[in-house]
């Protein structure tokens, strides 16, 4: 939707394919770090974007057994932003289609399921999807690839995936919200579970994360036991885990983490999940999916207008994106091995380790990790 908006915006005739009828679905995430808030500044947009109802997370912090340790200050970021926005993404992405529609060459079509590639003399010239009223076929100087760590079009492309691997799935579901709840995000960790919870005034966004293919074990427990788990991690939540009904209220995301050894062939771009499946692991997907839209639109908007876009072109993105996803996907793989992975198979009472013992203390080594979460390696900027 990102890269649509920008191709409009330079001139460049867009369709968007959605293949639901909104974006009300719960299963990707909500942060809007600095680097986006930043890009939407660049755009003229940060101050109708921030009218949306969202929070604002200054500072990270999380629970391990009974210790509050604070891991990652915002606050003295170069951005005009120094939080992170917590905003629904069904928010964000209505957000970007108003904003598109100020530009005649921007098109989104719901509904509209992209199911297969068309290939002539070699090169991919566009897609077919299924639509209500049949199948659609819509031929395109580009077609991008953008359609989530599920990605048809990649599969279709038959582009080789290196699977990075994830030692852990997400349960992830809503519990209500009172005022006296604590305001600010939470995450709280104990001998074998996870939690994260996002605020979003009225309810909580849950996250319980599990061993991978645990999913099984966890409902032969029952519904009745995985609500006493919520409940130990989160006592305040004791009067509402009743919300959980069955297990129709709770959804299983499973995670992955993998790349594409090369992200594009003649006439096709993947970018995002599409092109490298993120870890949950501080919540930087969203944003990464966008600064590569924003690459994307840098290299290839002026090319796309005038009608001489390369081969080359196309590599040329992926080389000014490769680095930061490399070494996001490298960070994010570390804490899954080094840590998450750790919490799900003890079953000894946590310690809080020294290096987060050493950034509680210091504010200043707080910094560092709000940089990498906040703003990413090799942030891009709008042209
Ligand atoms: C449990 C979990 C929690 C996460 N939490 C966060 C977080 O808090 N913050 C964060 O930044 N990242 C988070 N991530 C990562 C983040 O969700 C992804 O990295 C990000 O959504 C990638 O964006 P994308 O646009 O590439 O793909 P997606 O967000 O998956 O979007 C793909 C879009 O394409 C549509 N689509 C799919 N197939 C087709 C098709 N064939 N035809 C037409 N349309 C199609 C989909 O409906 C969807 O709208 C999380 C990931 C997981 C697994």
């Amino acid at each position: 939707m990102m890269l649509g908006f920008l191709l409009a915006r330079a001139d460049v005739d867009v369709v968007v394919l959605e293949k639901h009828a909104d974006f009300l679905r719960d299963f990707r995430g909500d942060t809007i770090h600095p680097s986006t808030l930043e890009l939407m500044y660049e755009l003229g947009m940060l101050e109708e974007f921030l009218k949306r109802p969202h929070q604002e997370v200054r500072e990270l912090a999380g629970q391990i057994g009974k210790d509050v340790v604070k891991i990652a200050d915002f606050t003295h970021l170069p951005t005009q932003c120094k939080f992170v926005a917590s905003m629904p993404q069904w928010d964000f992405l209505n957000f970007i289609v108003e904003q598109g529609r100020r530009y005649p060459r921007f098109q989104v079509k719901m509904q509209a399921e992209a199911t297969d590639l068309i290939e002539q003399d070699g090169r991919i010239v566009g897609v077919s999807a299924k639509t209500p009223d049949g199948v659609m076929e819509i031929r395109a100087s580009l077609t991008i690839g953008a359609d989530g760590r599920h990605s048809v079009l990649r599969e279709r492309a038959g582009l080789e995936v290196m699977d990075l691997g994830a030692p852990m799935d997400v349960l992830w579901m809503r519990i209500s919200r009172r005022p006296s709840d604590p305001g600010q995000s939470l995450g709280h960790v104990e001998a074998g579970k996870m939690l994260v919870m996002i605020n979003r005034e009225d309810y909580w966004q849950c996250g319980f994360i599990i061993p991978k293919g645990g999913m099984d074990e966890i409902r032969k427990r029952g519904i009745e036991q995985f609500r006493e788990e919520i409940a130990a991690l989160q006592p305040f939540l004791r009067d509402r885990v009743s919300e959980l009904r069955d297990w129709n209220d709770v959804s299983l995301l499973t995670v992955k983490v993998d790349r594409l050894q090369q992200w594009s062939r003649p006439g096709l771009l993947c970018i995002g999940d599409a092109a490298h499946a993120m870890s949950p692991v501080g919540g930087v997907g969203i944003n990464l999916a966008i600064q590569d839209a924003v690459a994307a639109a840098n290299v290839l908007a002026a090319k796309l207008a005038a009608g001489g876009l390369r081969e080359q072109d196309l590599h040329a993105v992926q080389r000014r994106r490769e680095f930061p996803t490399r070494a996001t996907q490298r960070l994010q793989i570390l804490m899954q091995n080094r840590v998450i992975r750790r919490v799900l198979a003890s079953a000894q009472p946590l310690t809080v380790p020294w290096p987060l013992k050493l950034m509680d203390r210091s504010p200043f080594l707080r910094r560092i990790p709000a940089r990498l979460i906040g703003m990413g390696f090799r942030p891009e900027h709008v042209r």
